[in-house]
């Protein structure tokens, strides 16, 4: 089996209610490129990118002259003809790669009858719990939904998200208000949960000494892991050295270099994987068994996936066997999905692993055209600017937190 074409379709998805973040907002929309690796036989293979719109499209689509008439069951190959390390300094191909990996693993897999799990030596286990994912949000006035700032408001949408989806582990995406904000919330939200586990992710903003008053303030709670509180190595490796919960990061260990770096300083307890940061499905697995081998703890990072990346992230989920915690998904802020059948369900906190050939779901063309459409209507949105705050751009350590009194 040969490919023959390679296609990228950038797509806006809408979200329930526009999530901030730290270092801006998702403008009420995810932007996703969709990718199809065309084979000889017929068979289509699909993956996803995050971002980039047009560029993301012209990127995939220019890699065509390198693996039009590659084997795509071929990765150790495709892996070296496209994100050869040193060659890579001058592109920057991880994420397109992954997309096309992520393809090569689904039509290979559709060829041969098997998961893609099966291609990484098959699956520990055939559902995958997740986290709820709990962010502050501005209003969104279709939807109705949204506006979450105060405990008492987080407390009521991650009920809201309990009940419909049983999640017992519980994310907050902090780092928008001055940290005093988001102990109260966390605290809030482990009173309301007394059963359950926790994880606090500012994403990176505070220095080493506010991420240590913080630690202090949640020692007492149930955490699964103190997720990036400050920025690079040698922060985490110092806030490490002075804290007794476990950390986690998925900023500053996306990389093979940085992963033996870590490694070798125990800077960082758990790595949290993502099958687009780390260039594929196959690469992030790679990633957890040089993890298993040093006994440092894994999970699966999100970065705010539609379908066909939910899909890697459940086999990736599969496979690893160092999973030592919840994943995390951005999936239920969406309002609908690309794949035949509509958004997967989560059952009791968990969503099962696809059951048929490669990533074992299918795009439905009407819609993947359908939001097509829909970004060329709305377009992107500035990940790292916050649509409500004029003039203002994140810096690490943040000093300028958002108000909790202004919506
Ligand atoms: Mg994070």
């Amino acid at each position: 089996m040969r490919i023959v074409d390679i296609k990228a379709t950038t797509v806006a998805m809408p979200l329930e209610a526009p999530l901030r973040h730290a270092a801006g907002a998702h403008w009420g929309r995810f932007i996703r490129t969709i990718v199809e690796v065309v084979t000889d036989e017929g068979l289509s293979g699909w993956g996803e990118l995050g971002g980039g719109g047009e560029t993301a499209e012209n990127a995939v689509v220019s890699l065509l002259p390198y693996i039009k008439g590659h084997d795509p069951l071929q990765l150790e190959q495709l892996r070296w003809k496209i994100m050869n390390p040193v060659a890579s300094l001058y592109n920057a191909r991880t994420q397109v790669h992954a997309a096309i990996e992520m393809a090569c693993m689904d039509v290979a897999g559709k060829a041969l009858g098997v998961r893609a799990c099966d291609l990484l030596g098959g699956a520990l286990r055939e559902t995958i719990p997740f986290a709820s994912y709990l962010f502050y949000r501005y209003r969104d006035d279709k939807t109705g939904l949204g506006g979450e700032v105060t405990p008492e408001e987080i407390v009521a949408e991650a009920k809201r998200q309990k009940r419909l989806h049983g999640f017992k582990s519980h994310k907050l995406k902090g780092g928008v208000f001055a940290p005093e904000h988001d102990v109260e919330v966390y605290c809030a939200l482990a009173e309301a949960f007394p059963g359950d586990r926790f994880r606090l992710d500012p994403n990176s903003v505070w220095s080493v000494e506010e991420s240590i008053w913080v630690a202090g303030q949640i020692a007492h709670i149930r955490n699964d892991y103190f997720e990036d509180p400050c920025f690079g190595l040698e922060g985490m490796r110092r806030l490490r050295d002075r804290i007794s919960m476990p950390t986690a990061t998925n900023t500053v260990v996306v990389n093979f270099e940085q992963l033996a770096s870590c490694i070798r300083q125990e800077a960082v307890d758990v790595i949290l994987l993502d099958t687009t940061f780390w260039g594929g499905l196959r690469q992030a697995y790679r990633a957890g068994q040089i993890l298993e081998a040093f006994q440092f703890g894994t999970s699966v990072h999100s970065s705010g996936e539609l379908g066909i990346q939910l899909a890697s992230m459940l086999h990736l989920g599969a496979a690893l066997p160092n999973m030592s915690f919840a994943a995390d998904a951005h999936y239920h802020h969406l309002t609908d999905d690309i794949i035949v059948g509509g958004k997967m369900q989560y059952i009791d906190g968990e969503i099962a692993l696809p059951k048929g050939p490669g990533l074992g779901v299918e795009v439905d063309r009407d819609k993947l055209a359908h939001y097509a459409d829909h970004y060329r209507k709305v377009g992107g949105y500035t990940y790292d600017r916050d649509p409500q705050r004029e003039g203002w751009y994140s810096i690490q350590p943040e000093t300028r937190f958002a108000d909790p009194a202004r919506r």
